[in-house]
């Protein structure tokens, strides 16, 4: 049996491993990377793109496979006054400093959270001598901090006295200003202000602007849901960590539209739905916590707000966001375009706003959060019998790109052969790969890497009995089953 191998001290090198497999195998390439890249964002290749879509299709499934939810794909650009309606122009900003020194550029409030406790202390104390010297526990000093940091004078009382993480200059940050996030572009071909359009930094308002259409072309009943996977874009001040936090990236994103009073409830619901999603999927329970957003520090539009956090390598990182957002959507898109978004009920003759429980999830984000979940080291013995690292992508077969890979034992006697043929049968219903060069080993390897659930080989009894052996992933174990059977054994192992 294989052993895991993963250890607290791996954890620091595990992104670099797991970005430079990303690479290696196919998943996820740096965007223009002959040009030397273009920060925030990336490339899918040819078994990240399949991967990606599985995810994609297994969200779409969960969400618009009920009978009260339905999809809709709207588009990038919208008209303007839609951000101005959803608080965009006005709200959708991040503070940001520049070191004065190095002109490096960051995001205020990430840069108070990517500090050491040890640093925050030291912070502390300089701002307020005497209170915080000697012996102090480590919560209270976060505790503080974050008090601190929450209002504008003292966060700049704090910038005040910080270091540059990059040239370790110490209070040349500039005042924190604040950056609109949203990336401008024009309409047609004159470049004024009368032209200028958006790239949508979320996929929800093109939900909100078409309620109406798809109720009454639905004829939907309250409550109902509108689902859309779609690209979205933010001009992030710091894009860090692989695709955690990018300037292009897509969403997954689904708005159920209930009758006030029965929000907290619904929104109860869906919270337990979502994580349930990620779990069904295999990725670890003990990796996932809830987040709740607290009351003074609510979105302008949220009655209550959870995000669902995955543990990576590089700390606890939100991945999807459950929001109770009010009617405050429907209600300023109606004052900002004069047209109502009412909805009637044709039991009780009562109009009124819906009230929307949002589920907004980044498809690249838990993309990633997938990836790290199944990367897995092990030792394991080599066909030698030596003891080797097993690297293994324990992908859920729903996932993973490739379904099955196919090899003949050795390229002669009919071997290859009868591989072909049952290649050219699984191909007509998964994902496959046909493999033929080098030991069996080796090439059961490069499928761990890949995340492969299912390798099938025809050995010299196969052409006897028309038998094949099937070797499962995660536990190794190969079944010797008839070739005939194959296509209803990997079945049901995807259901
Ligand atoms: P963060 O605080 O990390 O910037 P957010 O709270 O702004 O995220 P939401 O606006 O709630 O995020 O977006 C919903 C989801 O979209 C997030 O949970 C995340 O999965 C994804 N997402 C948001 N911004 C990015 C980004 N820059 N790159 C990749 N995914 C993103």
């Amino acid at each position: 049996m294989s052993q895991p191998k993963n250890t607290a001290t791996d954890q620091s090198k595990i992104m670099e491993k797991i970005v430079s497999l990303a690479k290696r195998k196919g998943f996820v390439y740096q965007s223009s990377e002959i040009y030397g890249g273009l920060n925030g964002c990336w490339d899918y290749g040819p078994l990240g793109v399949e991967m990606l879509n599985n995810l994609k299709r297994q969200w779409w499934k969960s969400m618009t496979y009920r009978e009260n939810i339905e999809g809709i794909d709207a588009s990038i650009l919208m008209h303007p006054r839609v951000w101005e309606a959803s608080g965009h122009v006005e709200n959708f900003t991040d503070p940001m400093v520049d070191c004065k020194g190095c002109k490096s550029r960051y995001r205020l409030d990430v840069l108070f959270e990517d500090m050491s406790v040890k640093r925050k202390k030291e912070a502390l104390r300089e701002i307020e001598p005497g209170k915080f010297e000697g012996q102090i526990k480590d919560e209270l000093v976060i505790e503080e901090f974050a008090k601190r940091v929450a209002t504008d004078a003292d966060a700049a009382k704090m910038v005040a006295v910080l270091s540059c993480p990059n040239c370790g200059n110490k209070g040349t940050f500039t005042e924190a200003r604040k950056f609109n996030l949203m990336f401008k572009t024009f309409v047609g071909p004159v470049e004024d202000s009368s032209a200028v359009v958006f790239l949508r930094p979320e996929t929800a308002q093109g939900i909100f602007v078409n309620f109406l259409n798809v109720q009454s072309a639905g004829r939907l009943k309250i409550p109902f849901g509108i689902a859309q996977i779609g690209k979205a874009f933010r001009n992030e001040i710091n894009t860090k960590n692989f695709l955690f936090r990018t300037r292009e990236f897509e969403q997954m994103e689904m708005q159920f539209f209930v009758k006030p009073g029965t929000d907290d409830e619904q929104f109860e619901y869906w919270r337990s739905e979502r994580m349930k999603w990620f779990v069904g999927l295999g990725m670890k329970a003990e990796k996932l916590q809830w987040h709740q957003h607290p009351k003074d520090k609510l979105a302008h539009y949220a009655k209550d707000a959870y995000d669902i956090e995955y543990q990576f390598p590089f700390g606890w990182g939100e991945i999807e966001g459950v929001h109770n957002r009010t009617d405050f959507d429907l209600s300023r898109h109606e004052q900002y375009s004069g047209k109502s978004l009412k909805y009637f009920d044709e039991v009780t003759k009562e109009k009124f706003t819906p009230f929307v429980i949002e589920t907004s999830a980044g498809a690249s984000r838990s993309f990633m959060a997938f990836l790290v979940d199944a990367y897995s080291e092990e030792e394991a013995p080599s066909a030698e019998g030596v003891m080797e690292t097993r690297v293994v992508l324990k992908l859920h077969p729903k996932l993973a790109p490739t379904k099955v890979a196919i090899f003949p034992l050795v390229n002669r006697d009919g071997m290859p052969e009868m591989a072909t043929k049952i290649e050219a049968d699984l191909r007509q219903h998964f994902r496959v790969f046909y493999d033929d060069s080098g030991a069996v080993g080796r090439r059961y390897r490069r499928q761990d890497e890949a995340g492969t659930p299912f390798c099938v080989t025809v050995d010299s009894q196969s052409l006897q009995d028309q038998t094949v052996t099937v070797r499962e992933r995660d536990s190794m174990k190969q079944d010797r089953i008839a070739a005939a059977a194959l296509r209803s054994y990997i079945a049901e192992r995807l259901m």
